[in-house]
């Protein structure tokens, strides 16, 4: 007897004025354009399941190969929960962030913490580190990533400690990057990289000049756009195969102008290894200095329209669909690792005493329940609203830390849901065009 069959959750029909008659899964990411009668059929069926049997065997084979009807309506969810926790409790390779300092060299405004007590590594706590990567004997790769505070203001732990994993003989350097402000990326510190190579680097802007040196600034409110677009000059002539990417931090102040200086940034750096994104701004706080220029979900979709048709920017709307929803919080072998020895699950805890999970010096979690709500607490394959979403197979569901304040702290923060939640039938023609372009429309 053959199994039942039903129409996948993850389908959307769309009569387009633009392209008729269409049909998009999210689960493999496929349109296929659809004959007037198939789709009105479609439509019926999406209403009353079993006139899928009303279909001829041939015609529900080919859309079961395309996971338009489906065996089973959660086989898409299992799936997804076994490639989590496959890469979530992989111990192949061990995953750091270090910040060798929480210290900062500017004042930005909306992250500025004062007076606060800073740390700097001391060589006794980067020994504990080495000794710490060298007790991983089954993992032959380490995933660098320098965090802070501005990490190059811990430049020379840097030094010490990226000197001292060359002498750890089993384990190898794999993916090395670091996000900075940029202004101590001077021609010494890029000569350093050049010995100690990075896959990729991060650097943060807040946009245009004028904007910029209005947020991103010295104590003294002095300027640093100009020192680091020389930085990053200089970097780039000594790193050339390390990747940058610019930052630009966005709000509703110099959202308007993220074209205008993207054009100028990338003219400027053409035919360098560079990419430049946006980044719109958080608030995480409860005192709110920056709520009222936050940019919301929909205007996240204008802003990206109009780069693409004012500014003829080449902007990716084809969904990724592979997303797992694993961040380094979520993986067994990953820490953030603070300048005291201590050790984090998620980068938002560094600094955060009750967040400590554990201490280099001391091999094992201190603090199972937060480990075990990071690594097996609730995420979005527990979630109702996830399971039910049309668009779970393109969505990540945001960040977990995000997601636990919500769960058990009655937070509301609004950053779980993808920009395409609310807005997927608008996106449907410009995302079916670029399919076009690239070539990969299926016909059913
Ligand atoms: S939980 Fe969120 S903030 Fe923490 S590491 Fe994951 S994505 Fe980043
Ligand atoms: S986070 Fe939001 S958009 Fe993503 S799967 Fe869950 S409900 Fe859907």
């Amino acid at each position: 007897m053959k199994n039942k069959l039903f129409w996948s959750q993850y389908n959307y029909l769309k009569k387009s004025d633009k392209h008729g008659y269409l049909i998009y899964n999210t689960e493999t990411n496929n349109f296929a354009k659809l004959p007037e009668e198939s789709f009105n059929q479609f439509q019926q069926i999406e209403l009353n399941n079993e006139l899928i049997e009303t279909l001829n065997d041939d015609f529900k084979e080919t859309l079961k190969k395309q996971r338009i009807l489906v065996e089973d309506k959660k086989s898409y969810l299992y799936r997804r929960r076994m490639k989590y926790n496959f890469q979530a409790f992989d111990t192949s390779n061990l995953g750091l962030a270090v910040a060798p300092t929480t210290s900062c060299n500017f004042i930005c405004p909306y992250c500025y913490e004062g007076e606060k007590k800073h740390v700097t590594m001391n060589e006794e706590t980067e020994l504990n580190l080495l000794n710490f990567i060298d007790s991983h004997k089954r993992t032959n790769t380490l995933n660098l990533t320098w965090y802070g505070g501005e990490p190059l203001m811990g430049f020379s732990s840097i030094q010490r400690i990226l000197e001292g994993i060359k002498n750890i003989n089993h384990i190898k350097l794999g993916l090395h990057n670091m996000p900075t402000n940029g202004y101590l990326l001077n021609k010494d510190v890029s000569l350093f990289f050049k010995e100690h190579p990075m896959d990729s680097i991060q650097i943060t802007i807040d946009g245009a000049k004028e904007h910029h040196d209005t947020l991103r600034m010295l104590p003294g409110n002095l300027p640093t756009f100009d020192r680091i677009i020389q930085n990053i000059d200089t970097f780039m002539d000594y790193n050339s195969n390390t990747e940058v990417f610019i930052r630009m931090n966005l709000s509703h102040e110099n959202i308007n102008s993220y074209g205008d200086t993207y054009l100028k940034l990338m003219n400027y750096w053409k035919g360098r290894k560079l990419s430049i994104y946006p980044a719109f701004v958080k608030d995480f706080s409860e005192s709110c200095k920056t709520n009222c220029l936050l940019v919301k979900r929909d205007e996240k979709l204008d802003f990206f329209i109009e780069l693409k048709d004012k500014y003829d920017i080449d902007v990716n709307f084809n969904p990724y669909n592979q997303c797992t929803g694993l961040c380094g919080a979520t993986l067994i072998n990953y820490y953030v690792v603070g300048p005291e020895g201590e050790m984090y699950k998620c980068w938002n805890d560094l600094g955060v005493k009750d967040r400590i999970v554990g201490y280099l010096d001391i091999k094992e979690p201190t603090n199972y329940d937060l480990t075990a709500m990071y690594l097996a607490g609730p995420n979005l394959m527990d979630d109702p609203q996830c399971i039910d979403c049309k668009i779970l197979p393109i969505c990540t569901g945001g960040c977990l830390w995000v997601r636990h304040k919500n769960l058990y702290e009655n937070k509301e923060y609004d950053y779980s849901c993808c920009t395409r939640k609310n807005n997927i039938e608008r996106m449907f023609d410009i995302h079916y065009e670029q399919v076009l372009q690239r070539k990969i429309e299926k016909k059913i």
